[in-house]
């Protein structure tokens, strides 16, 4: 008789650790230690992250006074 069925390993979920990222970094701006998370893969601390702005269909916004 042939066997179909899919065999699997048992998963192992213990020994695997979750992606970190060096401890104890700081954000990359001058002059600022505010100290990042190691799961935060960013340079920069929140409120020195570059800001994007969201893309507005190739419209240049201005200022117009
Ligand atoms: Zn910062």
């Amino acid at each position: 008789m042939q066997e179909t069925a899919l065999k699997g390993r048992k998963f192992a979920g213990s020994n695997r650790a979750p992606k970190t990222y060096s401890t104890a970094r700081t954000c990359a701006h001058k002059g600022c230690g505010t100290q990042l998370s190691q799961y935060n893969k960013r340079e920069h601390c929140y409120s020195h992250a570059p800001t994007k702005y969201p893309r507005l269909r190739g419209r240049i916004v201005k200022a117009e006074a």
